[in-house]
C-alpha cells in the first residue's frame, strides 16, 4: 500500500462515518459551550415544551433531564414562564429569529441577566415545529456596567454622588425649578481648618473624618435635599423645592450638626464648617452661576470667621479681594520691612519680676493698617510663606538678643511661636543652630512655643524635640488644653513648660469647669516638674488666683500688652 492509497482510504473512512463524527462534534460543542441552549417543541395547543437542554442550561436554570417533555409553565416560575412564552409566540408570529435581553429571577431568588436569540426551525411545509434558544448569561457584564456607571458618578471615599453627578442633577433641578416656578438653594460647605487637621492628624484620620462628615450631611432631617462631594473637604448640597425659611433652617441644622463632636477611633474631635449659599432664581439662572456664587459667599463666610453661613450678594465679589490683597501683600511684607516683632512680658509670680517675653509678629499693611497675626498666620501657613516669615522671626529675635547682650542689658529670654508646618520643616533645626551660632547667644535664652496639634505624630515629634533639646533651647506647649493630645502623651515629651490657653483663663473665676481644668493643668505641670504660664490674664483677681494655685508666670493685658522693642528696652532691660 503506497502513501497515496493510505490517504485515500482515510478520506473514504471519514466520509462513511461522517454523520457519527458530526454528532460527536456537536455533542462536544454543546457540552462545553458557555451559552445556555434549549430546543423547544411547539405543541399543538400553542405551548412550548423542552426537547433538548445542554449542560449549561441544566445547571443554570436548575433544569434537569426530567424537564424534557415539560412545558415552560410546568418548569419555571409563573412570571418567567409567561414572559418567555410570549417571546416564543412572537417567533411563531414573525417567522424569523428574534433577540432580547431580560432579567430572570430563578427559584432561589438569584437574579440573572440574559441575552437570548430565538431561532425558528422550519419543516418542508413552512411550519415551525421547533425553536432553538441560545441564551448568554450577561449578569457579570451588566454588573460591570452598573459598577462603572456607579463609579463615574460617586466619590469612592464617602460614597456620596460626585461632581459629575452634581452637574447632571443641578441642571435638571434648575430646569424643574424653572418649570414649576420653584425656589432652589445651593450650599457650598467647606470644613474649617481641615488642612490643619490633615497635616497634624495624618491622611488616614483625615479620610476617616471626611467619611463621617459625609454621613452626617447625608442624614440631616430635612426634605428634598441631596449632598455631593465636590472634592477635598468641599461638599455641595442642592435643596430643591425650598423657601427662604427652609434654606435658613437647613443651614442652621448643618451648623448644629457640626457643634457635635466627630468620633474617630474612640476619640472626639470638633471641626466646624463654613457655608456659602446661593439661591435660584435670584443669584443665578444656571447651575454653574449658582456654584460660583455660593463659592464666593463661602469665601466671605471664611473671612468673617469660619463656622458661619453666608448668603450670596453681588457686593461680595468686591470684598473677596481682601483676602487676595493680604496674600499678595504678605509675599512682599518682609522685603518691604512691614513686619515687626512685638514682645509681651511674662510676669514671674514668685519674684514679681519680668525676665521673659513672648515674641509676637505684627504686620503693618500700607493700606489696610495693622493686620492681626490670627488673620495672616493661617494665610502664611496655607501659602507656605510661613517658612520665610518663620525664619525671619528667628533671625530677628536672635539678632535682638545679641544686641541686648552686647549693650549690657539684663539677661532675658524670648519665646518664639512655631506653627505646625514650621515644626515639621526639615531645615528648622539648622536654621535655629545657625542663628544661635551667628549671634553668639545662649541657647537657653530662646524658647519655642508649639501647639499640641503640631505634635501629633509621635515618632517625628520625639525626634525633632530631642534635636531642639540637644541645642539647648527651651520648649513650651502653647494653648494647652485646646488640642487633641492626651496627658500620657505629653508626659513623655521633653518639654519645659505648659501655657494654659486663654479660653480657660478668661472665665476662671466664674466658671467652675474652667477653674477645675486650670487647676488640673497646674497640678499636672507641677508633678511633671514643668513650669506653667497662664495666658490672657486681664484682671488682678485672676493674677491672685494663679498665684494661690502655684502657677509660675502670667502673661496678659492686665500686666502689659505686647510692646515694641524700644518700650521693652526702656521698661524692662535698663535698670532705671
Ligand atoms: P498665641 O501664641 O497664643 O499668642 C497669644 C495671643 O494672645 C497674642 O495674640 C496676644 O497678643 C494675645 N493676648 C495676650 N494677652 C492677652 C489678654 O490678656 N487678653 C487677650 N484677649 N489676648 C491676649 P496675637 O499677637 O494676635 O497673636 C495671635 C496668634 O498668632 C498667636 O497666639 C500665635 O499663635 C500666632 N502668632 C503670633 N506671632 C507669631 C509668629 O511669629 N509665628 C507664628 N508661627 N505664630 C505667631
Ligand atoms: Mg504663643
Ligand atoms: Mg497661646
Amino acid at each position: 500500500m503506497n502513501r497515496t492509497n493510505n490517504v485515500i482510504l482515510k478520506d473514504a473512512q471519514f466520509s462513511r462515518s461522517n454523520d457519527r463524527i458530526e454528532a460527536i462534534m456537536f455533542e462536544i460543542i454543546l457540552k462545553h459551550i458557555k451559552d445556555l441552549i434549549y430546543v423547544m417543541k411547539v405543541e399543538e395547543n400553542g405551548s412550548f415544551s423542552y426537547v433538548f437542554l445542554n449542560e449549561e442550561a441544566k445547571g443554570h436554570a436548575k433544569l434537569t433531564n426530567d424537564s424534557i417533555g415539560k412545558t415552560l409553565h410546568e418548569v419555571l416560575p409563573a412570571e418567567t414562564a409567561t414572559s418567555l412564552h410570549n417571546q416564543y409566540s412572537s417567533v411563531l408570529e414573525k417567522k424569523e429569529p428574534i433577540s432580547f435581553q431580560d432579567v430572570v429571577v430563578l427559584t432561589d431568588n438569584k437574579v440573572v441577566h440574559g441575552e437570548s436569540i430565538l431561532t425558528p426551525i422550519f419543516d418542508e411545509n413552512g411550519n415551525i415545529p421547533f425553536i432553538v434558544s441560545v441564551t448568554r448569561d450577561i449578569t457579570a457584564r451588566v454588573a460591570d456596567k452598573e459598577l462603572i456607571t456607579y463609579m463615574a458618578y460617586h466619590d469612592p471615599l464617602t460614597g456620596l454622588p460626585n461632581r459629575s453627578s452634581l452637574k447632571k442633577d443641578l441642571d435638571h433641578a434648575v430646569e424643574q425649578a424653572k418649570k414649576g416656578h420653584k425656589k432652589l438653594a445651593l450650599m457650598f460647605i467647606d470644613l474649617d481648618r481641615f488642612k490643619f487637621f490633615n497635616d497634624s492628624m495624618g491622611h488616614i484620620a483625615g479620610d476617616h473624618l471626611l467619611k463621617e462628615v459625609g454621613k452626617k450631611l447625608a442624614s440631616i432631617n430635612h426634605e428634598d435635599y441631596k449632598v455631593y462631594r465636590q472634592g477635598g473637604d468641599e461638599f455641595i448640597v442642592i435643596l430643591s423645592n425650598t423657601s427662604s425659611e427652609g434654606t435658613e433652617q437647613f443651614a442652621q441644622q448643618v451648623n448644629q450638626e457640626f457643634k457635635k463632636p466627630f468620633v474617630l477611633e474612640d476619640k472626639e474631635f470638633f471641626i466646624s464648617a463654613s457655608i456659602g449659599i446661593s439661591t435660584f432664581p435670584s443669584d443665578g439662572m444656571e447651575g454653574e452661576a449658582l456654584i460660583k456664587n455660593a463659592d464666593t459667599a463661602l469665601y466671605r463666610a471664611k473671612e468673617l470667621g469660619r463656622s458661619l453661613y453666608q448668603y450670596y450678594n453681588p457686593d461680595l465679589q468686591k470684598q473677596t479681594t481682601h483676602l487676595m490683597q493680604l496674600e499678595t501683600g504678605l509675599r512682599k511684607a518682609i522685603e518691604k520691612n512691614e513686619l515687626e516683632v512685638y514682645y509681651q512680658p511674662q510676669l514671674d509670680l514668685a519674684t514679681n519680676k519680668v525676665s521673659s517675653f513672648e515674641a509676637l509678629l505684627r504686620w503693618k499693611h500700607p493700606t489696610l493698617g495693622f493686620v492681626s497675626p490670627a488673620e495672616f498666620i493661617p494665610i502664611a501657613e496655607d501659602t507656605g510663606l510661613i517658612f520665610s516669615i518663620g525664619e525671619w522671626i528667628i533671625q530677628t529675635v536672635c539678632q535682638k538678643l545679641k544686641r541686648w547682650k552686647e549693650s549690657g542689658y539684663l539677661p532675658v529670654s524670648v519665646s518664639i511661636n512655631l506653627s505646625p508646618k514650621q515644626f515639621q520643616q526639615p531645615e528648622l533645626i539648622k536654621i535655629i543652630e545657625k542663628n544661635i551660632e551667628l549671634n553668639q547667644i545662649f541657647p537657653e535664652s530662646l524658647e519655642f512655643e508649639l501647639t499640641e496639634s503640631a505634635m501629633q505624630e509621635p515618632k517625628k515629634t520625639m525626634e525633632t524635640l530631642a534635636k531642639l533639646k540637644a541645642i539647648g533651647v527651651r520648649i513650651s506647649v502653647d494653648d494647652f488644653g485646646t488640642g487633641y493630645s492626651s496627658l500620657s502623651y505629653i508626659k513623655k515629651l521633653p518639654i519645659d513648660s505648659l501655657k494654659i490657653d486663654q479660653s480657660f483663663v478668661k472665665d476662671v473665676l466664674s466658671d467652675e469647669k474652667d477653674a477645675a481644668i486650670t487647676t488640673t493643668i497646674i497640678h499636672l505641670a507641677q508633678s511633671l516638674g514643668l513650669s506653667v504660664i497662664a495666658e490672657g490674664v486681664e484682671e488682678e483677681k485672676q493674677v491672685e488666683f494663679f498665684k494661690i494655685m502655684g502657677c509660675h508666670k502670667v502673661q496678659g493685658y492686665f500686666f502689659s500688652k505686647p510692646i515694641p522693642e524700644y518700650q521693652l528696652i526702656e521698661h524692662y532691660l535698663t535698670n532705671n
